[in-house]
């Protein structure tokens, strides 16, 4: 028996993996000339590395610390001491610790209200929480209109969710935003450092771990393939990419749910995998390099966050013992204008906005645009969004094979999704589909 996977990233190669391990064959159809998805290394200096896509994890995905000591990879820690900037008002200010100068009465208010909706949530069964109808309907723009008051609520609250979700508060449904506060482990988790979901990162890359699962895998990954059929036999799948056919006996799709509806099925889908408000995500990644951490030298921590972009905020993402790398993310709506300016009025925009930020600091000696915005086969930066109704819609089909068809990715996983520890839990959830319904 065969197993055919759709999607080399790290749920796909989760899937094949598992499957390998009990003796099952698989060929796994990448669409890019790389394996990894929403992972990639950017070689920020001679033999260092930052993350392009997916860097932070947390002492809670425990797959993903298995897998990653498994494969003999490292973690780093992320650096974060020092005083953090904020230019979320008026001027530009120094704080101690990562709490912007906002009203910290309304912002305590914001994050008690988000906290009470995070609660209310069934992280495992979204559609099945008291009140879903309700929460999926309404959008995250339209609760902060009608829920915070506060002008520093206001002004904060498209931040928080640019920088957790990298969504724009038109863009998700409550239900959504409260699903995915949830399933990440609350806000204080997501959002922590030091014990949070952003603890470390990989020595190296995180694409080293695809790169290391695909080399175990060999040649029963194939590149280039995008895969544009399903079709399922009596007994059997047929899976066309844009060279040939493949035939096997099951197939396991590990690709965001935008992408795996424009993949033909015959049978088709009962229901499709999003709906025409299924955003993308919209996050695009610089890195600017300098010769090594030099806002250590000031006091800084290189952290910062800012209401007028291009970057939302920056974070000192320097490898161990090498040059220094301050990653600045630019998210939601503010990245899809940022996606459409020239190289040349990009780096204009970035640089002018780090010298008001770090003035200390000389221009970097190194600049880097990732755009995830435009990646057409990601398509969910940092993941899907499910906009109103989806979760109602689309929720109860997410996980449900389609006769031979099998799902898998992050946004089949209600635990950490959208994260890499929901792609790995995801792909073993699809094998063990497969190797017991063999059995
Ligand atoms: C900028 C950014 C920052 C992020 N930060 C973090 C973070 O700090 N921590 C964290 O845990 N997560 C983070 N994420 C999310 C994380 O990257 C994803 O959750 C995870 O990588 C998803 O893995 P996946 O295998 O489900 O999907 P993907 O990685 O998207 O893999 C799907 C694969 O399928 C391929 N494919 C698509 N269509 C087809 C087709 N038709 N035929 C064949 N192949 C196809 C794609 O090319 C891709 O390789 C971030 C993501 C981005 C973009």
């Amino acid at each position: 028996m065969t197993v055919i996977v759709v999607g080399a990233g790290l749920a796909g190669l989760t899937a094949a993996t598992a499957l390998a391990a009990e003796g099952i064959e698989v060929t796994v159809l990448e669409a890019r000339d790389r394996v990894g998805g929403r992972t990639q290394g950017i070689e920020v200096a001679p033999g260092q590395w930052a993350d392009a896509g997916a860097a932070y994890l947390g002492e809670r995905h425990t797959e993903l610390k298995a897998l990653i000591t498994r494969l003999g990879l490292a973690t780093a820690p992320t650096t974060m001491t020092g005083q953090s900037r904020f230019a979320v008002s008026s001027a530009t200010e120094s704080v101690d610790g990562r709490f912007p100068p906002l009203n910290a009465i309304a912002l305590g208010e914001m994050f008690e209200l988000l906290d009470e909706l995070t609660k209310s949530v069934r992280a495992d069964a979204p559609w099945l929480t008291p009140d879903a109808e309700r929460l999926d309907r309404l959008t995250a723009a339209e609760w902060a209109e009608s829920n915070l008051h506060h002008p520093d609520a206001r002004t904060f609250f498209p931040l928080f969710l640019g920088e957790m979700m990298a969504a724009d508060p038109a863009d998700v449904s409550v239900l959504h935003m409260a699903f995915y506060l949830s399933s990440g482990g609350g806000i204080r988790y997501l959002n922590a450092f030091k014990g949070g979901a952003q603890e470390d990162r990989v020595d190296g890359g995180a694409h080293r771990l695809s790169e290391l699962l695909a080399a175990k895998l060999g040649d029963r990954v194939r590149l280039s393939e995008p895969v544009t059929l399903v079709e399922q036999t009596g007994d059997g799948v047929k899976v066309r990419t844009g060279t040939g056919v493949y035939e096997g006996s099951r197939v396991v799709i590990a690709v965001p749910p935008l992408l795996a509806d424009s993949i033909d099925y015959s049978p088709a889908l009962p229901a499709p995998r999003s709906s025409n408000v299924t955003a993308r995500g919209c996050a695009v990644k610089v890195h600017l390099v300098y010769p090594k951490p030099l806002w250590r030298d000031h006091g800084l921590s290189g952290w910062s966050v800012s209401a007028d972009g291009p970057l939302l905020s920056t974070v000192d993402d320097s490898p161990p013992g090498g040059v220094g790398v301050l990653t600045g993310f630019v998210t939601g709506a503010e990245a899809r204008t940022f996606a459409a300016l020239s190289e040349a009025d990009q780096r204009a925009a970035v640089l002018a906005q780090a010298r008001g930020l770090f003035p200390q600091l000389p221009d970097p000696i190194g600049y880097h645009v990732t755009d995830w915005v435009n990646a057409d086969y990601s398509r969910g930066c940092y993941a899907a969004l499910f906009g109103p109704g989806d979760w109602l819609r689309n929720g109860p089909h997410l996980t449900r094979p389609h006769e031979r068809v099998h799902w898998a990715g992050t946004e089949t996983s209600t635990e950490f999704f959208g994260l890499l520890e929901g792609a790995i839990r995801s792909g073993h959830r699809a094998a063990a589909e497969i190797t017991s319904a063999v059995r």
